[in-house]
């Protein structure tokens, strides 16, 4: 069971989470992300500590300090609790404090962002204990490890994890961190933004639980974004393939790579609201029979780059050729459509656009286009559902549309737009896809 930041970010949140760990008769492994604001405070502590300005860093400390000393005390009764709390809070913000002391460098940014997940994790702990729930709380970064290419290393996840909890074969309730971990030189990291879903998973499949809960601030995924358009539902079932799309274009209530190690081991996941817990919620598994438009998700802030030449016509090798300078800088191609002379990709990251776009140019004339938002339309065998495509493109007969990717998966139809174009299409879809 994950709980995600807004789960836990307030004491009364926190014995909510409580009610719902003891509720269940199997034996249960909690993740908890940080409380909701510590990561982003956390971020800032590091920004102003890496410009060198001690005097914000340390203002930013002694606020996210307050904060906490009020929490803990509305979290925790008793005496000894809270002698236990207070301990808590002066090892994380003293470590934060003597930051202000020493030189600054990356390793130690990533020491910041990990004492998120650790108070929340052992406040929690503390107040299990205080209530008499007994349960053990698993250093995550005993566990938890990605590879040099920052990829999970499931396998060493699973047995060391394994061997962690056959120590304590007559406990029923574990607590861990979400999101935070080491690397293959033994340092601190994490597993991204939102990476605490990941750590679900992994630790889902690691374990081979019987199910994967992901506890949230909303009642599942909905099958368009409840931010924009008026009228949307959540969506009862999901195929592993279908979320895996929707987590990644823009349904931000799921971390997008949580889906795979879920999916690997064949561990269903729900999506499940912690204020409403006894809303259905939505129910990711492998076979899910109900076929046409689904859901539909927007991903902002993509660029659209567009390489055109003559010497693509019956050339081979120049696709892949295209490829490695992507690859180079690390850069994932989203979309990409090609006609005989030229090819259009997408792409989110923009770190080394400028890098990326001088080599490309070796290769014909170039065209950048900011600002695009890439339009998922998802669904189980959508490309096959009769009707289902003219539905989607007559739903956008108003809205210019740049790319069209169809075909590469039959769960996925992806459109690219200018990105003002976005809620528009949003909503035009709402209205002429899904029968209401
Ligand atoms: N606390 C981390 C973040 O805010 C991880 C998470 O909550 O999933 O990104
Ligand atoms: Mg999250």
């Amino acid at each position: 069971m994950k709980f995600g930041g807004t789960s836990v970010g307030r004491p009364e949140r926190m014995h909510q989470v409580k009610d719902l760990i003891t509720g269940s008769t199997e034996p249960t492994l909690v993740v908890l992300s940080a409380l909701s604001g510590t990561t982003n405070a956390l971020v800032g502590i590091g920004e102003a500590l890496a410009a060198a300005d001690k005097v914000l860093a340390k203002e930013r400390i002694d606020s996210l300090h307050s904060h906490y000393l009020k929490f803990y005390l509305e979290l925790l009764k008793s005496p000894a609790a809270r002698t236990k709390a207070e301990e808590i809070l002066k090892e994380h913000f003293e470590f934060l404090n003597i930051l202000l002391k020493i030189s600054f460098n990356e390793a130690i940014q990533r020491d910041i962002l990990t004492q998120g997940e650790l108070l929340s994790t052992k406040l929690f702990h503390t107040l299990l204990e205080e209530l008499g729930v007994s349960s053990v709380l698993l250093p995550a970064l005993d566990f938890m490890s990605i590879d040099e290419n920052s990829e999970p290393e499931l396998g060493k996840i699973s047995e060391r994890l394994k061997a962690q909890l056959s120590q304590h074969p007559n406990q029923h309730l574990f607590i861990t961190q979400g999101y935070i971990c080491k690397n293959h030189r033994g340092e601190v990291d994490n597993l991204k933004r939102g990476g605490s879903d990941y750590t679900a998973s992994l630790v889902a499949a690691a374990v081979q639980a019987s199910v994967c809960e992901i506890w949230t601030d909303i009642d599942g995924m909905h099958n368009n974004d409840p931010r924009v358009v008026d009228r949307t539902r959540p969506i009862a079932e999901l195929s592993f393939d279908e979320a895996a799309e929707l987590a990644y274009f823009g349904a931000k209530i799921l971390h997008p790579a949580s889906i795979w190690p879920a999916q690997l081991h064949n561990v269903p996941v729900r999506l499940l609201n912690t204020m409403d817990p006894a809303a259905v919620g939505t129910l990711i598994k492998a076979d899910v029979v109900e076929t046409g438009v689904k859901a539909i998700a927007a991903k902002d802030g993509i660029t659209a780059i567009n390489i055109k030449s003559s010497r693509m016509l019956l050339a081979y090798g120049f696709l892949r050729r295209i490829f490695e300078v992507f690859e180079a800088f690390k850069t994932p191609i989203d979309m990409i459509t090609t006609s005989e002379v030229a090819v259009s990709v997408t792409i989110d990251d923009l770190s080394h656009l400028d890098q990326i776009v001088e080599e490309l140019r070796r290769f014909g004339t170039v065209e950048v286009d900011p600002n695009q938002a890439i339009i998922c339309v998802v669904g189980n065998q959508v490309a096959e559902t009769k009707g289902s495509i003219s539905a989607v493109m007559d739903s956008l007969v108003d809205i210019p549309i740049r790319m069209v990717s169809f075909g590469g998966s039959k769960h996925n139809v992806s459109i690219l737009v200018d990105a003002k174009y976005k809620v528009q299409a949003l909503k035009s879809l709402n209205e002429g896809v899904f029968s209401w």
